[in-house]
């Protein structure tokens, strides 16, 4: 069941202090591979797509592109970080707000970094597909969110 998120708008200041610290707790952005590229893709994501994903009921501003699928840290044996290829992927890209980026890193994300692969090879992405099209259809097979915004249409999907 889809439960409305219930959360408090952070001050501009004290989101800024939170940042900083975790920051400090993860690496600073560029030591985890968020350098320039990824600044300028974000500004540009964001500006296209300034709603939440998974805020059907309220809409709430981007404040995080999430992959939907992890990319790959350093302890892999395979390309991480920026070179692993789902790092740049459009379609692995949603939209979120803080309160649903934290909610699904600590509800979904080692589940999906243990299937990720699987998942990949099981989307049977074809060259000619859309990004739109190749979300759509891993966000159905994963049931990541009960309700999520098409990013094309502002309609809602339920899975
Ligand atoms: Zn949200």
């Amino acid at each position: 069941m889809y439960r409305k998120p219930m959360f408090k708008r952070q001050s501009g200041s004290h989101r800024r202090t939170l940042q900083k610290r975790q920051d400090i707790e993860r690496g600073t952005a560029a030591s985890r591979g968020y350098g320039y590229q990824w600044q300028q893709y974000r500004e540009r994501f964001v500006q296209e797509h300034p709603y939440c994903i998974a805020c059907t009921q309220n809409p709430s501003e981007t404040e995080v592109i999430d992959h939907i699928l992890p990319v790959r840290q350093s302890d892999s044996d395979s390309a991480t970080g920026v070179a692993d290829p789902l790092f740049f992927a459009r379609w692995n890209h949603q939209p979120l707000c803080r309160h649903h980026h934290s909610q699904k890193t600590k509800q979904h994300d080692q589940r999906l970094a243990s299937i990720r692969d699987q998942v990949v090879q099981d989307l049977e992405i074809d060259a000619d597909d859309s990004d739109h099209f190749i979300r759509f259809r891993l966000l159905s097979m994963i049931g990541l969110w009960t309700e999520w915004i098409d990013l094309e249409t502002g309609e809602v999907y339920h899975s």
